[in-house]
């Protein structure tokens, strides 16, 4: 048995980037979404639960919020319809599941529990994961449409006809969901979960569902990241933290600002990151207008933000 003050600690992110003005009652219902997803993840941690389910937990509250690029709410590809990705690690076993181009798994973090668990593989992709999927008695089952919200639909149709316009480069709109955590036994956990990008196609899986640039947990650090995917990919983003702090002696927050503040915009790529070391460190760094955040540190504290504190 953990000790009982066995320090405990919780992060989850909704996505950064370019954060669209929000109406008031937008904005609480956000900040009601992050603390939703707090108490699920916090509940798992104090009944000395593991890192993973409570990572899993928070996961699965985001993606059935309307607010964020998972689950219901996910941004649509090029096509008019949903691909989804999602990975989780855990930080102990150094096991991991990843989905990524799902199309009617409702709650894709669950089937990448799955594929960690009940698969000898990592990373299951499109039609492949879906019939894994069918044989996973656990995992619900959508209609693609189940997905679309008019916000979303809207967003699309924006980046189209920026596109048309030869504007913007399509996929502005972030969204992206994760945890990390650390539970009572000193383990660490971190998950993600998105749609991709606005517009997307020919099959685009991001960084979300890539261990190591989206998602990492190992001994010391567990890492989920949210932003322009691709630059995350080309610097292993959410490894290169955990690295920094092993191999490099930076704290938690210093290994996360390096590689949001210094690695990612050389690469001319933005977004954030949530990291929670071994003794309950967080680090929630973002280089972009806002990030959905929320956060429930190793003293109890807690709190949700979406634009600079
Ligand atoms: N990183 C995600 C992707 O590129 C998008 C996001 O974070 O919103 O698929």
């Amino acid at each position: 048995m953990p000790a009982p003050d066995a320090p405990i600690a919780l992060a989850v992110h909704g996505g950064a980037g370019v954060i669209d003005a929000l109406a008031p009652d937008q904005e609480q219902a956000i900040h009601a979404a992050l603390a939703q997803a707090l108490d699920a993840g916090h509940a798992v941690l104090q009944r000395g639960g593991a890192a993973l389910d409570a990572v899993q937990a928070a996961v699965v509250a985001l993606e059935e919020a309307p607010w964020f690029n998972a689950g219901h709410g996910a941004v649509f590809t090029a096509q008019g319809d949903h691909e989804l990705d999602a990975a989780l690690m855990e930080g102990r076993t150094r096991r991991a599941g990843a989905v990524a181009g799902v199309r009617t798994v409702r709650n894709p973090v669950q089937l990448a529990r799955a594929v960690m668990e009940h698969s000898p593989h990592v990373l299951l992709v499109g039609p492949g994961a879906e019939r894994f999927a069918d044989g996973q008695p656990g995992i619900a089952r959508v209609d693609n449409a189940w997905f679309d919200t008019p916000a979303r639909l809207a967003q699309l149709q924006r980046a189209q006809a920026e596109e048309r316009e030869g504007a913007a480069a399509a996929g502005r709109y972030f969204g992206t969901v994760g945890a990390v955590a650390l539970d009572r036994h000193g383990h660490l956990a971190a998950g993600t979960s998105t749609g991709g990008m606005t517009n997307k196609r020919w099959g685009r899986v991001g960084d979300s569902p890539l261990i190591g640039a989206g998602t990492w947990a190992d001994g010391q650090v567990a890492v989920s990241a949210t932003g322009w995917g691709e630059a995350f990919i080309r610097c292993a983003a959410a490894h290169d933290i955990a690295a920094r702090v092993a191999y490099g002696g930076a704290s938690v927050g210093e290994a996360a600002d390096a590689v949001i503040f210094g690695t990612l915009p050389a690469l001319g790529g933005d977004g954030g990151a949530i990291a929670v070391d071994a003794q309950g460190r967080l680090a929630l760094p973002f280089n972009t207008a806002g990030m959905y955040r929320g956060w429930i540190d190793r003293d109890g504290r807690r709190g949700t933000a979406i634009f600079e504190a």
